[in-house]
């Protein structure tokens, strides 16, 4: 039997360098390994879990799927699919978390980033967050999941939830594993913490312009630099040069020993380098984004895919544990 593979992106917005090089990399890697079979969805439910805007996330949903086709998921080999659209999902989170407790999710390090940065925000489903992504991966029985770094905590939360449910009720649940990527951790454009739709200032998107591209790069502070130590924009730099120029990294690296680098001519060949590698995603997501028609036919047929499998999962799981 082939192994399955699940992964989403939060509809929180337009999709940035950290999302492609941390996660729709190994996506699209699996995706064309006959050894697995991959399901990709929306994750439009976990987008409530933070503030959001009701039109915004009408039109992200649409928008990451056209992302998706984009990048070269293809939905004769991938099951694409919205979240919300499969509703076993919730009924399973709601079978997890009772047999998770509120202090293990309440030390969470990605929960206690999200508090910090929406203080106004601590929900419950909020807290709830690793227990619905644990029902999104266990619900297909998935072994691999590619998504980037700061995602292991959550991770390990599955995993937890797999042991225990077997352990108490007799079911099959695999323990996921992180598929990981080179780019696994892309920081800010600002020199602090992770690249993230949902931060202003922090992210190169994939639609941006050469133009775009070229001013967000040369934002980035590098201005600091004391005696020979790299200031943290100027690491970042050298994070996309190992990505997107990886002959010429050393030559960089040389004349910044030596104290003889030009920060602009750095940062404008990252930019050159990043535009190439972006340019024909971007004419294909036009052509894609120009026949809604096909875009929405794609979502009808992943949800009833995605379905199937769903369902087949959630009446296991109550069957054994006494819910049917
Ligand atoms: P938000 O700020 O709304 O949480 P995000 O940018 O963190 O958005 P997510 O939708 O939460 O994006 O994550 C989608 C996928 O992209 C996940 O697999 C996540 O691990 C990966 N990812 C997000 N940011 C980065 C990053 N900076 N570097 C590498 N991978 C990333
Ligand atoms: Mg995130």
């Amino acid at each position: 039997m082939k192994k399955r593979v699940l992964s989403g992106i939060r509809a929180t917005g337009r999709l940035h360098l950290g999302n492609y090089l941390g996660a729709i990399k190994g996506m699209i890697e699996l995706q064309n390994n006959p050894d697995y079979e991959t399901f990709y969805m929306v994750a439009d439910a976990h987008a409530i879990t933070t503030p959001f805007s009701v039109e915004e996330l009408r039109q992200n949903r649409r928008e990451i799927i056209i992302d998706y086709l984009a990048v070269g998921l293809d939905p004769e080999k991938s099951t694409l699919f919205i979240q919300s659209q499969v509703p076993p999902h919730f009924e399973l989170s709601f079978y997890f978390s009772s047999v998770t407790t509120i202090a293990r999710m309440m030390h969470l390090p990605t929960y206690k980033e999200k508090v910090k940065q929406y203080p106004k925000n601590n929900t419950m489903a909020l807290l709830n967050y690793p227990i619905l992504m644990a029902a999104d991966i266990l619900l297909y029985k998935a072994n691999l999941v590619p998504v980037g770094i700061d995602q292991e905590p959550h991770l390990e939360v599955a995993r937890e939830i797999a042991r225990k449910m077997n352990q108490i009720y007799g079911t099959t649940f695999p323990e996921p594993q992180r598929f990981a990527t080179k780019g696994e951790y892309i920081p800010s454009l600002t020199g602090e913490g992770k690249m993230s739709k949902s931060v202003e200032g922090s992210y190169i998107n994939l639609t941006d312009s050469l133009d775009e591209i070229r001013k967000k790069i040369r934002s980035v502070p590098t201005a600091s630099v004391v005696g020979k130590e790299m200031t943290p924009g100027l690491k970042t730099l050298f994070i996309f040069a190992d990505l997107f120029i990886p002959n010429e990294v050393e030559k960089y690296k040389k004349s910044f020993t030596d104290g003889t680098l030009k920060f602009v001519e750095l940062k404008d060949a990252l930019a050159e380098a990043i535009y190439r590698e972006l340019k024909p995603f971007q004419e294909k997501r036009k052509q894609i984004a120009s026949d809604l028609a096909y875009v929405e036919k794609v979502i009808k047929n992943g949800a009833q895919k995605a379905k199937a499998v769903a369902q087949e999962t959630l009446k296991e799981v109550k069957e054994k544990m006494g819910l049917s």
